[in-house]
């Protein structure tokens, strides 16, 4: 009988059933890219807010709202980063999979390593943005590789059939990212302890990891705007400590840094603390490359160290 061997092939040539994509929300660019490395072909995977975008105030858009009614799993960066903006998005999706708290609801903040986390009593009735320490956590290597995991492990939860396949995945990223860090850390060596001030503080875990010393900020705290008063006092601390280097992020106004350039002599540059925050930056590791390309050339160009 040649028809049921036929028939069988056809079978074998279509291979295993396939399974529906997981469909995840990520707050941000550096979260989805996270995903997308892990996940592979197994995610569909779209961002809320834009690389480019500052992450604390992002416009709410409604449509995002049909979109997280359709989320298996929503990854969040945490820290109170999303609370302007991403609350009435979960509530009124009307997901109960996707709710705080829920099966679906990822918070990549509580599995790595949180700097600036305030000893006294800080609320956002103050001003300050970061109550519950340092947001941008994510501009550590090796904070990218926890959320990385911990994405991995919770797609494999969900999908348990996929969890070889995830762990693969994640081993050849973390393999990568290994190989990328062993680059940076050869292109910052000459530069350990270099001073710099920021505009907002996107980058203590970034400062951190490559041996910068933030000596200011020209936000007086972070998310309150900068006042003159403050900006005199930067301006002779830079001065003090020769200070040539001014971080901005691509979505503060240019004008209070580039008069503090003026004044001491530094260059104002402007540096994407994420994914997307530039069209070169597709993915998280290139994150890197790029910001640190940027910053090794300025402070040739500026004799900074
Ligand atoms: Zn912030």
């Amino acid at each position: 009988m040649r028809v049921p061997a036929i028939a069988a092939l056809a079978l074998l040539a279509a291979g295993p059933p396939v399974r529906a994509a997981v469909n995840v929300m990520t707050a941000t660019e550096d979260l989805a890219d996270l995903t997308r490395q892990v996940g592979g072909d197994r995610v569909k995977v779209e961002s809320i807010a834009r690389g480019y975008q500052d992450p604390h105030f992002v416009e709410a858009k409604p449509s995002f709202i049909l979109k997280l009614a359709k989320a298996d799993l929503l990854v969040v960066v945490g820290r109170e980063l999303e609370i302007g903006w991403l609350p009435p998005l979960i509530q009124q999706s009307r997901n109960a999979k996707v709710q705080v708290g829920a099966d679906g609801y990822l918070d990549a903040s509580l599995t790595v390593k949180i700097l600036e986390i305030p000893t006294g009593q800080i609320t956002r009735a103050m001003g300050d943005v970061h109550p519950l320490g340092n947001p941008h956590y994510w501009l550590d290597p090796d904070n990218g590789r926890r959320i990385a995991k911990a994405i991995a492990d919770k797609l494999a939860r969900m999908a348990p059939a996929d969890a070889p396949y995830l762990a693969s995945r994640y081993a050849d990223f973390d393999r990568r990212l290994g190989e990328a860090e062993k680059r940076w850390d050869a292109l910052m060596a000459l530069y350990k302890g270099l001073k710099i001030v920021t505009y907002h503080r996107s980058w203590p875990n970034f400062a951190d990891r490559f041996g910068l010393d933030v000596i200011g900020y020209v936000e007086p705290r972070p998310g309150i705007p900068p006042s003159p008063g403050h900006t005199i006092e930067l301006i002779a601390e830079m001065k003090r400590q020769n200070v040539k280097i001014l971080l901005v992020e691509p979505y503060f106004d240019l004008k209070t840094p580039q008069s503090i350039g003026r004044e001491t002599g530094a260059k104002v540059l402007v540096m994407p603390p994420s994914v997307g925050g530039e069209k070169e930056i597709t993915d998280y590791i290139q994150l890197f490359d790029y910001d640190l390309g940027l910053l090794v050339a300025a402070i040739k160009e500026t004799g900074a160290k």
